[in-house]
């Protein structure tokens, strides 16, 4: 096994640090340019959600990252302290969001990027994205 766990402030610019980390130990194994696109884009749905739904874009808060390379799969965790789903599964269906702006189809890419996902959250305690290749 090979791990690593980061933690960053909660600002948009560091969702592309978070994407450069993960493809650095993703390349470790077999995947394609196109496997590592699509885990780029599941990390950084995630991590987008973790500063601007968790963290309503306070840049005080830190998001935490954790990668562990398991055999051929790669597993990654996105933890956020902030407010919380209040109901998951509304959370993912297909074009719900809390903000009318947007398109609500984060958890839906990270779904169908990725083999496995989970959420776990609790109101006011926060947020946790599962998932592996
Ligand atoms: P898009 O990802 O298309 O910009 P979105 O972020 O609203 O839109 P999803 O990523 O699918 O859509 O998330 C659905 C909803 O789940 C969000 O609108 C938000 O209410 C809630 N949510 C997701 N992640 C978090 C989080 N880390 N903390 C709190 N709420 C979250
Ligand atoms: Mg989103």
């Amino acid at each position: 096994m090979n791990k690593a766990a980061l933690e960053f402030s909660s600002r948009p610019e560091n969702v592309a640090f978070a994407r450069v980390a993960v493809a650095a130990l993703a390349s470790q194994l077999d995947f394609t340019l196109s496997d590592l696109e699509e885990i780029k884009v599941a990390v950084s749905e995630a991590v987008t959600n973790a500063i601007i739904h968790g963290y309503d874009n306070n840049p005080e808060c830190m998001v935490r990252l954790e990668i562990k390379i398991v055999e051929e799969f790669i597993e990654i965790e996105i933890i956020d302290t902030g407010k919380g789903i209040k109901d998951i599964t509304k959370a993912l269906e297909p074009a719900y969001s809390t903000d009318p702006e947007r398109m609500g189809l984060g958890f839906s890419f990270m779904q169908s990027f990725m083999e496995n996902f989970s959420v776990s959250s609790s109101p006011g305690k926060g947020t946790r994205v599962k998932m592996s290749r």
